[in-house]
């Protein structure tokens, strides 16, 4: 989609500070962290938010799923924990609307959520 922020950033016509990348996932540093490791992962792909998903998307998703598990044991945090959050839609604080994964760590994490 041509005016969306992590469209660009995924074809790197912006550049992020990118952290892992593949065919289908481009993994990088969320610009305004709110732990000491705060990346986002999102599909090469536009999709809105997680509304648009359907059963073609399942394994996409489950790559994210997963590479955001590899991320926070690549950066230490695995064994202590770490927070995946999706936000979705205005309500819930979503800003970005293209899909992705925030993986959080570094700190501790109250529940529930603000
Ligand atoms: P949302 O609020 O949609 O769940 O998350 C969007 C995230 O994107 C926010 O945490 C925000 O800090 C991050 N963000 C917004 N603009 C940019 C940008 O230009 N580059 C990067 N790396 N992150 C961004
Ligand atoms: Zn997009």
């Amino acid at each position: 989609m041509s005016d969306c922020l992590f469209c660009k950033i995924a074809s790197g016509e912006i550049k992020g500070n990118i952290v892992f990348e593949d065919e289908h996932l481009v993994a990088f540093r969320d610009i305004n962290p709110q732990a000491p490791m705060h990346v986002l992962i999102v599909p090469r792909r536009h999709i809105a938010s997680l509304n648009e998903l359907d059963s073609s998307d399942d394994a996409l998703v489950g790559e994210m799923v997963r590479r955001a598990a590899a991320i926070a044991k690549q950066e230490g945090h695995a064994e202590i924990g770490y927070r995946t959050v999706f936000n979705c839609n205005a309500g819930a604080g979503q800003t970005v609307f293209h899909i992705h994964l925030h993986v959080l760590g570094g700190r501790r994490f109250g529940w529930p959520p603000g």
